[in-house]
């Protein structure tokens, strides 16, 4: 008997950590490398398998649209996304409201891009990344994470918040520090280009950290623990 990594449920299937749908089949690949290969995956219950709760389209959709992906990512818009549109035209529909042109500088190279800006549907994608940070945990360690998770995103603008230029700031902040906490980390996984993942253990503070890298710069960080703040 095996059970579910998310809530401890009766398992019914093993789950793919993050979805299968990332790894885009050798079809799918501008150089024709399959990288569906040796994936993680954890018991899950019906209610914690991402991919039977369509969640993991919208999360591939996210992540593969951001600025910050590459160029397997973009790959898969045209082609698996394609197809999916494809089959069920509305989906475009839901994907693509509240989005508008914008401009968006290269902060490496300085140069300026036109580009689409998305209204993300924060909680829906938040939930997945969260789901995602428990299933490695899960398969990492052995066993459960049932106390306190943050997972931020540092590919994630905000750009109508009100305080969007603090917001902004905090997460380059952020996205440094792990820079450099992670720095002597090893990287998880057999398809980095897709995911990796790096886990720290600090002797202070949260029980541990975790670093996640979806399609080389969209990087996520989850905190498993009790977060405390200096001062
Ligand atoms: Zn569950």
């Amino acid at each position: 008997m095996t059970f579910c990594y998310s809530c401890g449920a009766l398992s019914t299937s093993r789950e793919h950590v993050p979805p299968k749908c990332l790894f885009p089949e050798a079809k799918d690949s501008l150089d024709g490398i399959d990288r569906r290969i040796n994936l993680i995956t954890v018991p899950a219950c019906t209610e914690h398998n991402l991919t039977k709760s369509g969640d993991d389209e919208y999360f591939l959709y996210v992540l593969s649209t951001s600025i910050t992906s590459n160029e397997i990512a973009l790959a898969q818009v045209q082609t698996k996304l394609g197809r999916a549109i494809a089959r069920r035209p509305a989906l475009t529909t839901s994907l693509l409201e509240g989005s508008k042109d914008c401009w968006v500088r290269d902060s490496a190279t300085g140069a300026v891009h036109e580009a689409t800006q998305f209204a993300l549907d924060g909680e829906r994608f938040s939930k997945s990344l969260e789901l995602v940070a428990k299933g490695i945990y899960f398969h990492h360690f052995g066993e459960r994470w049932e106390g306190k998770l943050h997972v931020r995103a540092d590919f994630i603008d905000f750009p109508h918040e009100p305080n969007a230029a603090d917001i902004q700031e905090a997460r380059m902040a952020l996205a440094s520090y792990a820079d450099e906490l992670f720095k002597v980390e090893p990287k998880h996984g057999s398809n980095p280009d897709v995911f990796w993942y790096q886990v720290h253990t600090p002797c202070e503070g949260p029980r541990c950290l975790l670093r996640m890298g979806f399609f080389g710069g969209s990087r996520a960080i989850a905190f498993f623990g009790e977060l405390r703040t200096r001062g």
